[in-house]
Protein backbone atom coordinates (compact mmCIF):
# COMPACT_ATOMS: atom_id res chain seq x y z
CA UNK A 1 0.00 0.00 0.00
CA UNK A 2 1.16 3.41 -0.74
CA UNK A 3 -0.45 5.38 2.11
CA UNK A 4 -0.81 9.20 1.19
CA UNK A 5 -3.42 10.68 3.67
CA UNK A 6 -1.37 11.35 7.09
CA UNK A 7 -3.48 14.44 7.17
CA UNK A 8 -6.42 11.63 8.73
CA UNK A 9 -4.28 9.74 10.45
CA UNK A 10 -0.88 8.26 10.63
CA UNK A 11 0.91 5.12 11.77
CA UNK A 12 2.09 4.55 14.92
CA UNK A 13 6.43 4.18 14.53
CA UNK A 14 8.74 1.83 16.56
CA UNK A 15 10.09 4.15 18.83
CA UNK A 16 6.50 5.49 19.96
CA UNK A 17 5.37 2.08 20.40
CA UNK A 18 8.19 0.99 22.68
CA UNK A 19 7.94 3.70 24.28
CA UNK A 20 3.98 2.66 25.15
CA UNK A 21 4.64 -0.66 25.97
CA UNK A 22 5.52 -0.77 29.52
CA UNK A 23 2.54 0.78 30.26
CA UNK A 24 0.21 -1.38 28.84
CA UNK A 25 1.80 -4.49 30.65
CA UNK A 26 3.54 -4.16 33.86
CA UNK A 27 3.04 -0.60 34.31
CA UNK A 28 -0.78 -0.71 34.65
CA UNK A 29 -0.80 1.00 37.87
CA UNK A 30 -3.61 3.94 38.60
CA UNK A 31 -0.78 7.27 38.77
CA UNK A 32 -3.48 8.46 41.31
CA UNK A 33 -2.31 5.53 43.72
CA UNK A 34 -0.05 5.39 46.73
CA UNK A 35 1.69 2.29 46.61
CA UNK A 36 4.46 1.45 44.23
CA UNK A 37 3.11 0.13 40.61
CA UNK A 38 0.66 3.31 40.57
CA UNK A 39 4.03 5.76 41.75
CA UNK A 40 5.65 4.34 38.49
CA UNK A 41 2.94 5.48 36.20
CA UNK A 42 2.60 8.48 37.88
CA UNK A 43 6.72 9.03 37.39
CA UNK A 44 6.12 8.25 33.56
CA UNK A 45 3.52 10.25 33.12
CA UNK A 46 5.40 13.34 34.47
CA UNK A 47 8.21 12.48 32.94
CA UNK A 48 6.10 12.70 29.65
CA UNK A 49 4.39 16.25 30.86
CA UNK A 50 7.72 17.19 31.10
CA UNK A 51 9.18 16.32 27.86
CA UNK A 52 5.52 17.93 26.00
CA UNK A 53 6.74 21.17 27.99
CA UNK A 54 9.99 20.82 26.74
CA UNK A 55 9.10 20.53 23.26
CA UNK A 56 6.71 23.29 23.50
CA UNK A 57 8.65 25.78 25.10
CA UNK A 58 6.26 25.43 28.50
CA UNK A 59 6.13 24.30 31.91
CA UNK A 60 4.04 21.26 32.75
CA UNK A 61 1.77 23.10 34.39
CA UNK A 62 0.65 24.46 31.57
CA UNK A 63 -0.09 20.73 29.68
CA UNK A 64 -3.70 19.28 29.74
CA UNK A 65 -3.60 15.82 28.46
CA UNK A 66 -7.33 14.74 26.41
CA UNK A 67 -8.71 12.89 24.56
CA UNK A 68 -7.54 14.08 21.16
CA UNK A 69 -7.73 17.64 18.78
CA UNK A 70 -11.25 17.30 18.85
CA UNK A 71 -11.64 17.28 22.19
CA UNK A 72 -8.93 19.85 22.99
CA UNK A 73 -10.76 22.27 20.49
CA UNK A 74 -13.74 21.45 22.44
CA UNK A 75 -12.39 22.59 25.58
CA UNK A 76 -10.50 25.42 24.33
CA UNK A 77 -13.62 27.30 23.11
CA UNK A 78 -16.18 26.23 25.49
CA UNK A 79 -14.04 27.50 28.49
CA UNK A 80 -13.33 30.63 27.15
CA UNK A 81 -16.42 31.16 26.04
CA UNK A 82 -18.04 31.00 30.13
CA UNK A 83 -15.06 32.92 30.81
CA UNK A 84 -16.33 35.92 28.29
CA UNK A 85 -19.58 35.16 29.37
CA UNK A 86 -18.65 36.39 32.75
CA UNK A 87 -17.95 39.46 31.85
CA UNK A 88 -20.59 39.58 29.07
CA UNK A 89 -17.75 39.46 26.61
CA UNK A 90 -20.12 38.29 23.55
CA UNK A 91 -18.31 38.32 20.05
CA UNK A 92 -15.84 35.24 19.03
CA UNK A 93 -13.37 35.49 15.71
CA UNK A 94 -12.79 32.66 13.72
CA UNK A 95 -11.76 31.60 9.88
CA UNK A 96 -14.38 30.16 7.45
CA UNK A 97 -11.90 27.30 7.15
CA UNK A 98 -11.47 25.39 10.90
CA UNK A 99 -12.24 22.14 11.31
CA UNK A 100 -15.20 20.88 12.73
CA UNK A 101 -14.26 20.28 16.09
CA UNK A 102 -14.09 24.24 16.07
CA UNK A 103 -16.96 25.01 13.75
CA UNK A 104 -19.42 22.93 15.86
CA UNK A 105 -18.66 24.29 19.02
CA UNK A 106 -19.03 27.72 17.45
CA UNK A 107 -22.36 27.52 16.25
CA UNK A 108 -23.55 25.77 19.71
CA UNK A 109 -22.38 29.26 21.07
CA UNK A 110 -24.10 31.30 18.29
CA UNK A 111 -27.61 29.31 19.10
CA UNK A 112 -26.54 30.62 22.92
CA UNK A 113 -26.09 33.96 21.91
CA UNK A 114 -22.76 34.45 21.07
CA UNK A 115 -22.17 36.46 18.08
CA UNK A 116 -19.00 34.53 15.61
CA UNK A 117 -17.49 36.44 12.61
CA UNK A 118 -15.97 33.88 10.31
CA UNK A 119 -12.79 35.83 8.46
CA UNK A 120 -12.62 35.16 4.66
CA UNK A 121 -9.59 33.29 3.80
CA UNK A 122 -9.52 34.49 0.01
CA UNK A 123 -8.73 32.68 -2.90
CA UNK A 124 -5.29 31.82 -1.46
CA UNK A 125 -6.99 30.27 1.69
CA UNK A 126 -5.36 32.04 4.22
CA UNK A 127 -7.04 35.03 6.80
CA UNK A 128 -5.60 38.71 6.60
CA UNK A 129 -4.34 39.71 9.83
CA UNK A 130 -6.03 43.42 8.58
CA UNK A 131 -9.35 42.09 8.63
CA UNK A 132 -8.93 40.26 12.06
CA UNK A 133 -7.71 43.88 13.07
CA UNK A 134 -11.23 45.17 11.07
CA UNK A 135 -13.48 42.68 13.15
CA UNK A 136 -11.99 42.93 16.72
CA UNK A 137 -14.75 45.09 18.99
CA UNK A 138 -14.72 46.01 22.36
CA UNK A 139 -16.97 43.06 23.37
CA UNK A 140 -14.80 40.56 21.47
CA UNK A 141 -14.16 37.63 24.37
CA UNK A 142 -11.52 35.55 22.49
CA UNK A 143 -9.84 34.56 18.56
CA UNK A 144 -10.00 30.92 17.32
CA UNK A 145 -7.99 30.45 14.14
CA UNK A 146 -5.98 27.17 13.09
CA UNK A 147 -2.37 27.27 12.62
CA UNK A 148 -2.30 25.24 9.35
CA UNK A 149 -5.32 23.99 7.10
CA UNK A 150 -5.77 20.16 6.80
CA UNK A 151 -7.18 20.01 3.91
CA UNK A 152 -5.44 22.32 1.96
CA UNK A 153 -2.29 22.85 4.38
CA UNK A 154 -2.35 26.67 3.99
CA UNK A 155 -0.59 28.41 7.19
CA UNK A 156 -2.51 30.77 9.23
CA UNK A 157 -0.19 34.20 10.09
CA UNK A 158 -0.63 32.89 13.60
CA UNK A 159 2.19 35.28 15.06
CA UNK A 160 0.34 38.19 13.56
CA UNK A 161 -3.10 36.98 14.82
CA UNK A 162 -1.07 36.72 18.14
CA UNK A 163 0.19 40.26 18.50
CA UNK A 164 -3.07 41.72 17.52
CA UNK A 165 -4.70 39.76 20.37
CA UNK A 166 -2.13 40.68 23.16
CA UNK A 167 -1.91 44.14 22.55
CA UNK A 168 -6.07 44.09 22.85
CA UNK A 169 -6.08 41.46 25.92
CA UNK A 170 -8.01 39.13 23.27
CA UNK A 171 -7.60 35.06 24.35
CA UNK A 172 -6.33 33.36 20.99
CA UNK A 173 -6.28 29.52 20.87
CA UNK A 174 -4.96 27.94 17.63
CA UNK A 175 -5.65 24.06 16.51
CA UNK A 176 -2.20 23.47 15.86
CA UNK A 177 -3.20 19.70 15.22
CA UNK A 178 -1.70 19.72 11.57
CA UNK A 179 0.80 22.34 11.90
CA UNK A 180 2.81 20.66 14.72
CA UNK A 181 5.98 18.44 13.26
CA UNK A 182 5.28 20.27 10.14
CA UNK A 183 5.93 23.61 10.52
CA UNK A 184 7.41 25.96 13.20
CA UNK A 185 5.22 26.84 16.38
CA UNK A 186 5.85 29.47 18.82
CA UNK A 187 3.35 28.73 22.00
CA UNK A 188 4.42 32.29 23.10
CA UNK A 189 2.20 34.40 20.34
CA UNK A 190 -1.27 32.01 21.44
CA UNK A 191 -3.03 31.28 24.79
CA UNK A 192 -3.93 28.17 23.81
CA UNK A 193 -3.19 25.60 21.24
CA UNK A 194 -4.23 21.96 20.82
CA UNK A 195 -2.81 19.01 19.39
CA UNK A 196 -3.34 15.50 18.60
CA UNK A 197 -1.32 12.44 18.81
CA UNK A 198 -2.51 10.40 15.94
CA UNK A 199 -1.55 12.85 13.25
CA UNK A 200 2.00 12.72 14.45
CA UNK A 201 2.33 8.80 15.01
CA UNK A 202 1.07 8.55 18.39
CA UNK A 203 -1.74 5.96 18.84
CA UNK A 204 -5.55 7.74 18.32
CA UNK A 205 -7.65 9.27 21.75
CA UNK A 206 -4.53 11.02 23.18
CA UNK A 207 -3.71 14.64 22.28
CA UNK A 208 -3.28 17.91 24.63
CA UNK A 209 -4.18 21.12 25.12
CA UNK A 210 -1.97 24.09 25.98
CA UNK A 211 -2.68 26.60 28.07
CA UNK A 212 -0.85 29.39 29.25
CA UNK A 213 -2.87 30.61 32.42
CA UNK A 214 -4.71 27.73 33.49
CA UNK A 215 -6.19 29.04 36.75
CA UNK A 216 -8.38 31.65 34.51
CA UNK A 217 -10.40 29.30 32.88
CA UNK A 218 -13.19 27.29 34.41
CA UNK A 219 -12.79 23.44 34.50
CA UNK A 220 -12.88 21.07 31.80
CA UNK A 221 -14.41 18.16 32.48
CA UNK A 222 -15.29 17.60 36.24
CA UNK A 223 -14.84 14.32 38.36
CA UNK A 224 -11.27 13.54 40.51
CA UNK A 225 -8.54 16.16 41.23
CA UNK A 226 -6.56 14.80 37.97
CA UNK A 227 -4.83 17.10 36.39
CA UNK A 228 -5.04 20.20 39.05
CA UNK A 229 -8.46 19.24 38.65
CA UNK A 230 -9.64 21.13 35.42
CA UNK A 231 -9.28 17.94 33.05
CA UNK A 232 -10.54 14.83 35.60
CA UNK A 233 -10.47 11.24 34.54
CA UNK A 234 -7.85 8.38 35.25
CA UNK A 235 -4.83 9.21 32.36
CA UNK A 236 -4.35 7.33 29.27
CA UNK A 237 -0.54 6.69 30.95
CA UNK A 238 0.59 4.89 27.87
CA UNK A 239 -0.85 7.14 25.47
CA UNK A 240 0.64 10.26 27.11
CA UNK A 241 4.23 8.61 27.13
CA UNK A 242 3.47 7.68 23.52
CA UNK A 243 2.44 11.35 22.61
CA UNK A 244 5.42 12.72 24.23
CA UNK A 245 7.76 10.47 22.36
CA UNK A 246 6.19 10.98 19.43
CA UNK A 247 6.54 15.14 20.02
CA UNK A 248 10.32 14.52 20.63
CA UNK A 249 11.40 12.75 17.72
CA UNK A 250 8.78 15.16 15.58
CA UNK A 251 10.97 17.98 17.05
CA UNK A 252 14.50 17.00 16.67
CA UNK A 253 13.36 15.44 13.15
CA UNK A 254 11.28 18.53 12.36
CA UNK A 255 13.43 20.21 9.09
CA UNK A 256 15.25 17.33 7.37
CA UNK A 257 11.25 16.18 7.18
CA UNK A 258 10.69 19.55 5.90
CA UNK A 259 13.37 19.71 3.75
CA UNK A 260 12.34 16.35 2.31
CA UNK A 261 8.68 16.77 1.86
CA UNK A 262 9.38 19.95 0.17
CA UNK A 263 11.13 18.10 -2.52
CA UNK A 264 8.39 16.01 -2.86
CA UNK A 265 5.89 18.25 -2.41
CA UNK A 266 7.36 20.08 -5.20
CA UNK A 267 7.46 17.11 -7.52
CA UNK A 268 4.00 16.40 -6.91
CA UNK A 269 3.03 19.52 -7.95
CA UNK A 270 4.64 19.82 -10.74
CA UNK A 271 4.21 16.79 -12.08
CA UNK A 272 0.03 16.93 -11.70
CA UNK A 273 0.13 20.48 -13.04
CA UNK A 274 0.69 18.83 -16.55
CA UNK A 275 -2.59 17.00 -16.25
CA UNK A 276 -5.01 19.21 -18.43
CA UNK A 277 -8.15 20.68 -16.17
CA UNK A 278 -5.73 19.86 -12.70
CA UNK A 279 -6.06 23.28 -10.42
CA UNK A 280 -4.11 23.41 -7.30
CA UNK A 281 -6.25 24.42 -4.39
CA UNK A 282 -4.44 26.88 -1.44
CA UNK A 283 -1.21 28.89 -1.68
CA UNK A 284 0.97 27.04 -3.75
CA UNK A 285 4.35 28.12 -1.46
CA UNK A 286 2.33 29.17 2.31
CA UNK A 287 1.22 25.41 2.79
CA UNK A 288 2.74 22.95 4.73
CA UNK A 289 5.83 20.84 3.12
CA UNK A 290 3.40 17.51 3.58
CA UNK A 291 0.11 18.77 1.33
CA UNK A 292 -0.96 18.89 -1.97
CA UNK A 293 -4.25 19.40 -2.74
CA UNK A 294 -5.89 19.25 -6.55
CA UNK A 295 -9.04 19.70 -8.18
CA UNK A 296 -9.51 17.86 -11.44
CA UNK A 297 -12.13 19.59 -13.65
CA UNK A 298 -14.74 16.74 -14.77
CA UNK A 299 -13.77 13.86 -12.36
CA UNK A 300 -15.59 13.37 -9.10
CA UNK A 301 -13.15 13.38 -6.69
CA UNK A 302 -14.54 10.80 -4.36
CA UNK A 303 -14.26 7.92 -7.85
CA UNK A 304 -11.02 9.21 -8.03
CA UNK A 305 -9.90 7.85 -5.00
CA UNK A 306 -11.83 4.15 -5.50
CA UNK A 307 -9.83 4.52 -8.77
CA UNK A 308 -6.32 4.66 -6.32
CA UNK A 309 -7.16 2.88 -4.04
CA UNK A 310 -7.38 -0.37 -6.29
CA UNK A 311 -4.04 0.71 -7.43
CA UNK A 312 -3.21 0.59 -3.85
CA UNK A 313 -3.34 4.41 -2.90
CA UNK A 314 -4.82 5.93 -0.19
CA UNK A 315 -4.96 9.02 -0.78
CA UNK A 316 -8.46 11.46 0.17
CA UNK A 317 -10.97 13.93 -1.23
CA UNK A 318 -12.96 17.17 -0.66
CA UNK A 319 -16.51 16.01 0.13
CA UNK A 320 -17.20 15.36 3.36
CA UNK A 321 -17.15 11.35 2.91
CA UNK A 322 -16.64 10.80 7.02
CA UNK A 323 -19.99 11.52 7.32
CA UNK A 324 -21.68 9.89 4.82
CA UNK A 325 -22.42 12.96 3.01
CA UNK A 326 -20.92 14.05 -0.32
CA UNK A 327 -21.62 18.37 0.74
CA UNK A 328 -18.46 19.58 -1.24
CA UNK A 329 -15.94 20.90 1.21
CA UNK A 330 -16.59 24.33 3.39
CA UNK A 331 -12.51 24.77 2.92
CA UNK A 332 -13.07 24.57 -0.39
CA UNK A 333 -15.69 26.37 -1.23
CA UNK A 334 -14.27 29.41 1.16
CA UNK A 335 -11.94 29.59 -1.52
CA UNK A 336 -14.50 30.24 -4.24
CA UNK A 337 -14.53 27.40 -5.85
CA UNK A 338 -18.14 26.16 -7.26
CA UNK A 339 -19.54 22.80 -5.75
CA UNK A 340 -18.46 21.17 -8.62
CA UNK A 341 -14.92 21.68 -7.94
CA UNK A 342 -14.92 21.31 -4.96
CA UNK A 343 -16.21 17.81 -5.31
CA UNK A 344 -13.47 17.44 -7.72
CA UNK A 345 -10.62 17.69 -5.46
CA UNK A 346 -8.49 15.22 -4.05
CA UNK A 347 -5.83 15.76 -1.09
CA UNK A 348 -1.87 14.22 -1.16
CA UNK A 349 -1.09 14.49 2.18
CA UNK A 350 2.71 12.86 3.10
CA UNK A 351 5.10 12.21 6.59
CA UNK A 352 8.33 11.43 7.20
CA UNK A 353 7.66 7.74 6.58
CA UNK A 354 6.86 8.69 2.78
CA UNK A 355 9.45 7.88 0.39
CA UNK A 356 10.19 8.77 -2.81
CA UNK A 357 8.74 5.60 -4.44
CA UNK A 358 5.66 6.34 -3.17
CA UNK A 359 5.63 9.67 -5.29
CA UNK A 360 6.60 7.46 -8.29
CA UNK A 361 4.00 4.83 -7.52
CA UNK A 362 1.33 7.94 -6.99
CA UNK A 363 2.58 9.72 -10.64
CA UNK A 364 2.49 6.46 -12.34
CA UNK A 365 -1.21 6.13 -11.46
CA UNK A 366 -3.12 9.25 -11.15
CA UNK A 367 -2.86 10.71 -14.89
CA UNK A 368 -4.44 7.35 -16.37
CA UNK A 369 -6.63 7.43 -13.46
CA UNK A 370 -7.99 10.78 -14.53
CA UNK A 371 -8.54 9.88 -18.01
CA UNK A 372 -10.13 6.71 -17.39
CA UNK A 373 -13.00 8.91 -15.42
CA UNK A 374 -13.31 11.17 -18.12
CA UNK A 375 -13.42 8.87 -20.73
CA UNK A 376 -16.19 7.47 -18.85
CA UNK A 377 -18.30 10.27 -18.39
CA UNK A 378 -17.90 11.59 -21.89
CA UNK A 379 -15.70 14.65 -21.18
CA UNK A 380 -12.73 15.52 -23.09
CA UNK A 381 -11.00 18.50 -22.60
C1 LIG B 1 -7.62 15.63 12.94
C2 LIG B 1 -7.87 17.05 13.32
C3 LIG B 1 -8.61 17.36 14.47
C4 LIG B 1 -9.25 16.31 15.33
O1 LIG B 1 -8.30 15.59 16.05
P1 LIG B 1 -8.75 14.16 16.68
O2 LIG B 1 -7.59 13.77 17.52
O3 LIG B 1 -8.99 13.24 15.53
O4 LIG B 1 -9.97 14.40 17.49
C5 LIG B 1 -8.79 18.69 14.78
N1 LIG B 1 -8.27 19.66 14.01
C6 LIG B 1 -7.56 19.40 12.90
C7 LIG B 1 -6.99 20.53 12.11
C8 LIG B 1 -7.35 18.09 12.52
O5 LIG B 1 -6.66 17.84 11.40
Amino acid sequence: MIYLDNAATTPITDNVLEAMLPWLKEGFGNPSSVYSVGRKSAIALNKARALCAEVLGCQPKNIFFTSGGTESDNHAIFAAAEKARAVGKMHIITSSVEHHAVLEPLRVLEKKGFRVTRLPVYDNGIVRVSDLEAAVTPDTAFVTVMAANNEIGTIQPIDGIGAVCRERGILFHTDAVQAFGNMPLDTNSVDMLSLSGHKLHAPKGVGLLYVREPASLPPFILGGSQQSGKRAGTENVAGIVGLAEAMRAAAEGAEEKRVKLLAMRERITREISKIKGARLNGDPERRLASNVNFSFEGVEGEALILQLDLAGIAVSSGSACTSGSLDPSHVLLALGLSHDEARSSVRITMSDLTTDEDIDGLLAVLPSAVDKLRYLRGISL
